[in-house]
């Protein structure tokens, strides 16, 4: 028996230089290289008499037959070819390598071969052009065995430098014969019982790793395919579930004081989403197990004051609750907010960001820890004081790193666990919801408070930018204008803001001279920001330009235009996210999307936004060209990297749901 966890080294003819090359390829263990599956398959299983073979065929063929010459030469132009000539009890048939000259040391005349390849011409007579070959030993036992290359479906897989799909299926194929596979422990620890299997019409774990390399039929390829993408999904599965029921075994306190008294105080009355996820959200903290929901809901959907009732509730119960948000810009927005919201209750609410710590009520502050702490992760890392935690909230979670929300957890001191709240703008498909959230409930707010209008939203081609921003100009209201990130998938660099800075420059000196501008980027001390932001929220500053940190949650009622440069690099979702910063007192909002892109895929891309107001339908359309990992955040982890299994696959993610549930009770 071979065990798998071994370096690919420990087969026969792998050693540190093949172990190197395929590296590349993601291969280190034995295992790494049974999982590496073929992308394609090549159709050599039409075996034909060479009497058969008709020379306009484009059809690829095999033949089987034996070499009788063999010989390698060059051409006036110094191509070097081999050609042999191989017979059946059919007929003689030509076949032509070039630049193979080690053919000749390979394959002699005498030896049984199967050839596999297309026909075309050569010296004027049909001719097999560069074929698949193998050498058939007779009179050994060898004989009984399928082909490896020729004469069937064939597995053609990833290749890189120096390791080809010949080497490959060779190594593969003496593993799957060598290594006992029924008796290993594979992907999952062990095989499905009998009974799944058949449930699920499931083949057997090793028959489908033998299938899925060596296929007799495209059938039983899909079997195996079926199989193995269960696997890749299931595993998946039994995590989410197993957290999911790790979670369920921990003690909570239970928060049931009624936040009456606070809706009672609220300047608006709740829409009835906000009303139905509060209701959710109560009854979960009302229990000795800690909640763990994930909110989403539209930009502007109003999920903070969800949040403050929920925090509200903690403070009547004499618990903490910390809210945590990836930016100082918003942490410093939400202590506002929430201050606002709370005043009346005279509640001890501090704010912590990596440059300052400051407490809603000073007196109380010397003393005693606050019963509402909001911030960065400053509030993971300084000594902030927790000694009730009773509620963790955290906003835009999908900028936070699973591990950072741990590392709130264990602040605790009481030894019980507290509830989490996790808020997200992002439109999570239910697939995604099933999956990478999967150990979370779902809360979904689908309604916006009454009397919003949608954000006009237009495409503006090159040609139209100097009339755009003339317009601009003439609404005499408040504006954002956002660049994108150089780098995407980076954090702000220094080169992204130093772009904005030139911008910035520009816009001021050329196009609003008579206007003030005010410029916003991550780099700035907080005392900086927080004057930019203040001076923008009063009407000093016109019009703000920024980078996409104004895209996390920034809330400036007064503002009613955002201009997007390079739109094109923008995700719809971000894009989303972003005009949602405009016409949010109810007033008509408008968002200009810039780009020098005359590409039809592009621009139809961005159209689409002219025309959907609805986050959940931009962010299929996202979902679907960019994939989950980009339009989530959610590169970094690692539970993308299904070979087989369709992450957006319901049906399949619903079926694995099942069996994960079965298995673990
Ligand atoms: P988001 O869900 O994007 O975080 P916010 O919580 O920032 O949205 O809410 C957006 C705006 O809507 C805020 O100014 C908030 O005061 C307001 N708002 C929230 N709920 C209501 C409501 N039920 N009626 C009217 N306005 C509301
Ligand atoms: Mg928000």
């Amino acid at each position: 028996m071979i065990d798998l966890k071994q370096s690919v080294t420990a087969l026969p003819g792998i050693g540190d230089y093949y172990a190197h090359k395929l590296e590349h390829l993601g291969i280190h263990t034995i295992h790494d290289l049974l999982y590496h599956f073929p992308f394609r398959y090549e159709d050599y299983s039409n075996i034909i008499p060479i009497a058969e073979v008709k020379s306009s065929t484009q059809e690829k063929i095999t033949v089987q037959g034996m070499i009788e010459q063999i010989f390698g030469q060059r051409t006036k132009t110094g191509k070097f070819f081999v050609l042999a000539t191989i017979s059946d009890t059919t007929g003689k048939l030509q076949a032509l390598w070039w630049n193979q000259a080690y053919l000749l040391q390979t394959l002699h005349i005498g030896n049984r071969v199967n050839l596999s390849g297309k026909i075309g011409w050569f010296n004027h007579k049909p001719t097999l052009q560069s074929p698949e070959w193998e050498i058939i030993k007779l009179f050994h036992e060898e004989q009984l065995k399928q082909p490896t290359h020729t004469a069937r479906l064939v597995p053609i897989y990833p290749e890189t430098e120096g390791v080809g799909s010949k080497w490959l299926r060779a190594k593969i194929k003496w593993l799957l014969e060598h290594s006992q596979l029924e008796k290993t422990p594979l992907l999952l620890k062990k095989e499905l019982p009998l009974s799944i299997l058949r449930a699920q019409d499931l083949i057997e774990l090793p028959k489908a790793l033998h299938l899925i390399h060596f296929p007799p039929d495209l059938q039983k390829m899909q079997n195996a395919r079926k199989r193995l993408a269960f696997d890749e999904m299931l595993k998946l599965q039994l995590e989410v579930v197993k957290r999911k029921r790790d979670w369920s075994q921990k003690s909570a306190p239970p928060l049931k004081q009624n936040p009456q008294a606070l809706l009672e105080d609220l300047p608006f009355t709740l829409t009835s989403a906000q009303k139905r996820v509060g209701g959710e959200i109560l009854n979960d903290l009302a229990k000795d197990t800690p909640m763990n929901r994930l909110l989403q809901g539209d930009v502007g959907c109003g999920k903070t004051v969800v949040a403050a009732i929920a925090m509200f509730t903690a403070y009547k119960t004499s618990y903490q609750s910390a809210l945590m948000v990836p930016t100082e810009v918003l942490a410093q927005q939400h202590f506002e907010t929430i201050t606002g919201l709370l005043k009346t209750f005279n509640i001890p609410i501090s704010l912590h960001t990596s440059s300052k710590t400051f407490t809603s009520l000073p007196i109380s502050s010397l003393d005693r820890p606050s019963s509402i702490l909001i911030g960065t992760h400053a509030l993971l890392y300084k000594g902030v004081n927790f000694d009730k935690l009773g509620l963790v909230v955290i906003d835009e979670q999908h900028k936070f790193g699973v591990r950072q929300k741990g590392k709130l957890l264990e602040k605790t001191l009481t030894g019980l666990t507290p509830h989490v709240l996790t808020m997200t703008a992002t439109p999570i498909p239910r697939s995604i919801a099933l999956t990478l959230f999967g150990d979370q409930e779902l809360s979904i707010i689908d309604e916006m408070p009454p009397g919003r209008l949608h954000v006009k939203t237009r495409v503006v081609p090159l040609h139209k930018c100097g009339a755009a921003y003339k317009w601009v100009e003439e609404q005499k209201m408040q504006v954002f204008v956002v660049f994108p990130l150089i780098d995407p998938s980076e954090h702000e660099t220094m080169a992204d803001v130093k772009a904005a800075t030139v911008e910035y420059e520009k816009l001021q000196q050329y196009v609003f001279p008579k206007l003030n501008l005010g410029l916003l980027h991550g780099r700035l001390t907080s005392t900086e920001k927080e004057k930019v932001m203040q001076d923008f929220r009063t009407g000093r500053i016109d019009i703000l330009v920024g980078t996409s940190v104004i895209e996390v949650g920034v809330d400036i009622p007064n503002a009613s235009i955002i201009v997007v440069e390079n739109a094109e690099r923008f995700g719809l979702a971000s894009l989303h996210q972003l005009r949602g910063r405009v016409g949010r007192r109810g007033q008509q909002g408008y968002c200009l999307l810039m780009t020098e892109s005359q590409e039809p895929q592009v621009l139809k891309r961005l159209k689409a936004m002219e025309r959907l107001n609805d986050g959940l339908k931009l962010a299929e359309l996202d979902l679907l060209e960019r994939g989950p990992g980009e339009v989530l955040g959610l590169k970094q982890h690692g539970f993308l990297d299904f070979k087989l299994a369709n992450i957006m696959n319901l049906e399949l993610i619903k079926r694995t749901r099942g069996v994960a549930e079965e298995m673990i009770k």
